[in-house]
């Protein structure tokens, strides 16, 4: 382990009407340090003071040198950003969608590490916005700070993705497992809802015989996947093609595209990520619920044993 030099050499901030002193330094990988309070890092990691909450000091001095030693490994602009968005005086949400995706990307990983409660916030404010850019670390955000609503709004997006890629974005197998089975439900309910519905048959006379190929083939052409259902570009994409294919005659494609935004429309009635994960847990909290139920009953046994006491009349008996 290197011994890195927390000490500060200037005392002062910069910050406008800041008139606390810096009595930490964190360091980057290309061996720069940039300035901090200790005091605003410790209440990002914690949401609190570490003096009201009476911290012991060697607790804290010990979290601050773990955020330390993991900053020495960064690239300067995201222990610069960490710095700058613990400081109250510094943070701005109108400059923060100028940061490059991969540096917030990094910066979300030290919130999470160090649960930093308010850079986590900005984080999700980041990626709200940018989610169509990055929907596989959108998903593993939301899942990993909670956050149904942002992956209720990333859901589409990810349906393209393999089962393996959305458990990495989990942090591995076995990890925010909830997400992961209610993803794979999800997408499977989308699957069967494509399965069972089949392109309307032709029976427009002319192009029954001139395309019957074509028409015959429709289905294995189009290869609708989940993630299209809810993609408007991609239906208007298939119009065109299948304008050309059909060779403009108005009567199928009318049809066609009557059958795709009516399968659009089915997939968005179908329950929602959402109601399927606040489903998985529900039934996660009856199965803890339970569990408790059957240690406490184990545990009223073994009370009884011990004491040889009967238990009063009307008291719940396991
Ligand atoms: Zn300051
Ligand atoms: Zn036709």
């Amino acid at each position: 382990m290197t011994n890195l030099n927390t000490r500060p050499v200037t005392p002062i901030c910069s910050a406008q009407d800041c008139d606390w002193n810096f009595d930490w330094i964190l360091p980057a990988r290309d061996g720069s340090q940039f300035l901090a309070h200790s005091d605003d890092l410790m209440e990002r990691m914690t949401a609190r003071k570490p003096g009201r909450t009476g911290f012991d000091p060697g607790a804290v001095e010990l979290v601050l040198n773990l955020l330390t030693q993991d900053c020495a490994t960064e690239a300067p602009e995201v222990v610069k950003l960490l710095i700058q968005l613990c400081h109250p005086r510094s943070r701005s949400l109108s400059s923060i969608m100028q940061v490059s995706p991969v540096t917030m990307k990094l910066l979300t990983r030290f919130g999470i590490r160090f649960k930093m409660v308010n850079v986590l916030d900005i984080c999700r404010y980041y990626f709200k916005k940018r989610f169509s850019e990055e929907p596989l670390f959108t998903f593993g955000l939301a899942a990993k700070t909670e956050d149904i609503e942002l992956s209720n709004q990333v859901i589409p997006l990810s349906l393209g993705f393999k089962k393996s890629e959305i458990q990495d974005s989990l942090g591995g197998p076995g990890l925010y497992h909830d997400y992961f089975t209610s993803w794979i439900q999800y997408r499977k309910s989308l699957i069967r809802l494509i399965q069972k519905d089949n392109p309307p048959s032709v029976d427009h006379k002319e192009c029954k015989s001139k395309r019957k190929k074509f028409h015959s083939n429709l289905s294995k052409s189009l290869k609708v996947s989940p993630q299209h259902l809810f993609d408007d570009e991609w239906r208007l994409e298939q119009m065109d093609i299948l304008r050309s294919k059909l060779n403009r005659c108005r009567e199928c494609l009318q049809a066609y595209e009557v059958w795709l935004i009516e399968l659009m429309r089915k997939a968005t009635q179908l329950p929602s990520f959402e109601s399927i994960l606040r489903e998985a847990f529900a039934a996660q909290a009856r199965l803890e619920s339970e569990r408790y139920c059957i240690e406490e009953a184990e545990e009223y046994v073994q009370f009884q044993q011990y004491l040889d006491i009967y238990p009063a009349p009307g008291l719940w008996r396991p």
